[in-house]
């Protein structure tokens, strides 16, 4: 279930009034912990006792290392089986918080309390957690639905402006795929701050709640959630090989406009629609640099994807505005003349 939190965080408190737990363990990075445990304290009323388990931020610490070390604490701090882990931070917390509580002792309840737009629209919903192994992303985990989510859009007061540019990539994304109105309502936006996108996370969250529920082990719908990210993993791994990481919505920005020019290509979307799609996603997001990449290593990356089967690269490709078909391969050629046509 999720719920949009009260200013006193009322819904919360019910939550775990209702409950019998044993002990409560909050997740944070160094991030969250300054700027958004000192509101959950303030409002959490509990009489159990707690315990803050705080780890660096960023995408590098999540890991089986931390992870191990997350299982060494709650060991030492006898967590037991009815302990409780609140996830407060943004989707790192949220993957590697739930992989923890789903293996520990066979798995303990969890809540997410995500702080950034893309925890919020997207990683703390949809019930998949994990971590990346070596240099692959989220190659290890489990499919394991907390117990709740709770929304507290103010926490985005603090993000940092790139971090929610990131996150409303994937926004615009779940308006493209499943629901036009939202998309228009999101381009309508001038400029990107916490005050414009807050009325629409709503939305946004109910087309990734809609698919999920439709489609939990991704065998069909849930792949359309994929949209603009064939291409954008690929370019979001090339820059991060290279020692310049970008932020993963850019890298999606970038996909969505290549795909959504292979799309028409391919005979799908109509140039109209093309057209619209790209120059409104121009609009939020610079443009990539990607002259460094050569086409046989975007391939490379590409044929690698996990999302593919027998060898070939499927896309989640639009039709329409709104509606995304999924399991599309698309011709080398026309991959190549996408990559161009981004590259001009
Ligand atoms: P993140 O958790 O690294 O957060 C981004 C940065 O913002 C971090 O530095 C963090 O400390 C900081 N931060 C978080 N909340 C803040 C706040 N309120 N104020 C100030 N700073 C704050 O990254 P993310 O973009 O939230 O999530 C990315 C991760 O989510 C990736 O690991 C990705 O694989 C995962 N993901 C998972 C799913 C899923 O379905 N499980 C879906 C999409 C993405
Ligand atoms: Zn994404």
């Amino acid at each position: 279930m999720i719920t949009l939190l009260n200013d006193n965080f009322s819904q919360l408190n019910d939550f775990l009034h209702g409950k019998s737990f044993s002990k409560i363990f909050i997740l944070v990075d160094e991030n969250t912990h300054e700027y958004c445990l000192p509101v959950l304290l303030g409002n959490m009323e509990t009489d159990l006792g707690f315990e803050i388990l705080e780890i660096e931020a960023g995408e590098e610490m999540k890991n089986i290392q931390t992870v191990n070390q997350l299982w060494e604490i709650l060991t030492e701090m006898q967590a037991d089986r009815k302990a409780l882990i609140i996830n407060l931070g943004g989707g790192v917390i949220t993957d590697m918080g739930g992989f923890v509580a789903s293996t520990y002792k066979r798995g303990i309840q969890f809540i997410n309390i995500p702080t950034t737009l893309l925890a919020m629209c997207d990683a703390s919903i949809g019930g998949k957690t994990g971590i990346d192994l070596m240099n692959y992303k989220n190659m290890v985990g489990t499919f394991t639905f907390p117990e709740q989510i709770f929304i507290y859009p103010k926490f985005l007061e603090t993000l940092p402006f790139k971090e929610l540019r990131s996150g409303f990539a994937e926004m615009l994304k779940h308006g493209l795929i499943a629901d036009k109105n939202h998309w228009e309502n999101l381009i309508q936006i001038n400029k990107l701050d916490v005050e414009g996108i807050i009325p629409h996370i709503q939305a946004s969250i109910n087309v990734k709640q809609y698919v999920v529920e439709k489609d939990f082990h991704e065998k069909n719908l849930r792949k359309t959630l994929n949209f603009g990210h064939t291409i954008g993993h690929a370019i979001e791994s090339l820059f991060l090989n290279q020692g310049n990481p970008i932020l993963h919505g850019e890298a999606v920005a970038m996909g969505m406009i290549s795909e959504a020019h292979l799309a028409f290509l391919k005979g799908l979307l109509s140039e109209e629609d093309s057209r619209l799609i790209i120059e409104n996603i121009q609009k939020y997001y610079p443009y990539l640099d990607i002259s460094d990449f050569k086409d046989d290593d975007i391939f490379a990356l590409l044929i690698n994807d996990k999302k593919n089967t027998d060898q070939k690269i499927n896309f989640s490709l639009l039709s329409r505005i709104g509606f995304c078909e999924f399991d599309h391969q698309c011709d080398h050629k026309n991959i190549i003349k996408t990559l161009k046509f981004y590259r001009k």
